[in-house]
């Protein structure tokens, strides 16, 4: 393949079976190059999975990718473990993204987000599929939690959810609008402060009355929390679904945690998973929590740059640290600070 001056092209090879070898790598992978400008070709896409190569949710996502930088794709179809994508300008605008399963619509806006954030002017994402999905960030996680950071980052975006969407009938649909500010600026999350907020919030669609008073119940025994602090949210959504959220706001960070209902799990252990993981938040004293750090580093690296102080780094920080260096000149360090709990993540530009 030859470039637009007539060159070789070069592809840089990423191997999308390294580390964590899940669809983040692939995701990291199409948001960066984009991003750069620079043509990829990914093999062995997620070869560390039960099911390889790519699931709806995942082509989505190089489709939307391709759509809004107008990429020339080879391999973009389901169950390939292989593409070539080769990105021209990105364009902001208008673009509706359908997952066509109940696959995670959040994991599309996590591979758009850095294009339109660069794009210098504002865009409106339009997004279907699931919202609230095991093993991806919810839509509250992103409400919440991820775009305020945005925000202090310097791109305004403003999220609405229209219609709940979960497993198995999927059909979410939400939006989300980005405004890249002048410039960007550093960020330091290097502390909560204070506890200001702690609320439990029971979301229910469709289901008997029962399934979010259990879980209400097993909250209110687990969590020394006042009494006005459990609550119950009936949502719209096609089929029926439940998650059990636990937010904590404190002056210099939010953490949203979630534990989604599934078939086959009693609703009080839907309620203590998530008492579980609000635990280890709690215990390690860090601003940002396990899942926020991966999310973050991106952002970071294609912006000013920052730090953060966050818990053990886990698999898909290490494996986000290594794609995003085979893509961009920069430094990203992962210090330990406080003995097994605090680690400091610097992301810093080369000079
Ligand atoms: P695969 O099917 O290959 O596992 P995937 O694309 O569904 O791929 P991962 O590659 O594991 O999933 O990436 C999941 C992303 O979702 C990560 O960025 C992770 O931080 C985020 N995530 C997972 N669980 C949560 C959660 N409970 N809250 C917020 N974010 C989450």
């Amino acid at each position: 393949m030859k470039n637009n001056i007539g060159n070789a092209m070069e592809f840089i090879e990423i191997d999308g079976s390294q580390g964590e070898g899940g669809g983040q790598v692939l995701r990291t992978a199409l948001s960066l190059s984009a991003c750069t400008g620079r043509a990829m070709h990914i093999r062995h896409i997620r070869n560390g999975r039960r099911k390889p190569g790519l699931m709806r949710q995942h082509l989505a996502c190089v489709q939307a990718a391709a759509a809004i930088c107008n990429a020339e794709v080879k391999g973009a179809s389901l169950g390939s473990k292989n593409i070539q994508f080769v990105p021209n300008e990105i364009e902001a605008g208008n673009y509706r993204f359908s997952v066509g399963s109940a696959g995670s619509s959040t994991l599309i806006f996590q591979t758009a987000l850095p294009l339109l954030m660069l794009a210098g002017k504002p865009s409106l994402l339009q997004l279907e599929g699931g919202t609230h999905n095991p093993l991806a960030p919810s839509y509250d996680f992103i409400h919440e939690v991820f775009l305020p950071i945005l925000r202090q980052i310097g791109v305004d975006c403003q999220a609405q959810i229209d219609r709940y969407g979960f497993y198995p009938v999927g059909g979410g649909q939400w939006s989300v609008t980005i405004e890249p500010k002048s410039d960007f600026c550093r960020i330091d999350l290097t502390e909560r402060g204070a506890l200001l907020k702690a609320e439990a919030v029971c979301i229910e669609a469709g289901l008997p009355a029962h399934v979010a008073e259990r879980e209400i119940k097993r909250l209110r025994k687990k969590l020394n929390w006042p009494e006005d602090a459990f609550g119950r949210l009936k949502v719209k959504a096609l089929g029926g679904g439940n998650v059990v959220s636990l937010r904590s706001y404190y002056r210099h960070a939010t953490e949203v945690i979630d534990s989604i209902g599934v078939i086959g799990v009693s609703a009080e252990r839907v309620a203590s998973n998530a008492v579980e993981q609000l635990r280890r938040y709690q215990n390690n004293g860090a601003p940002v929590g396990e899942h926020l750090a991966d999310q973050l580093l991106l952002p970071l690296a294609l912006t000013k740059g920052g730090s953060f102080v966050a818990g053990p780094p886990s698999e898909h920080v290490r494996t986000n640290i290594v794609v995003i260096k085979q893509f961009l000149d920069i430094d990203i360090q992962c210090e330990e600070i406080a003995p097994k709990r605090q680690w400091r993540i610097s992301v810093e530009k080369r000079m």
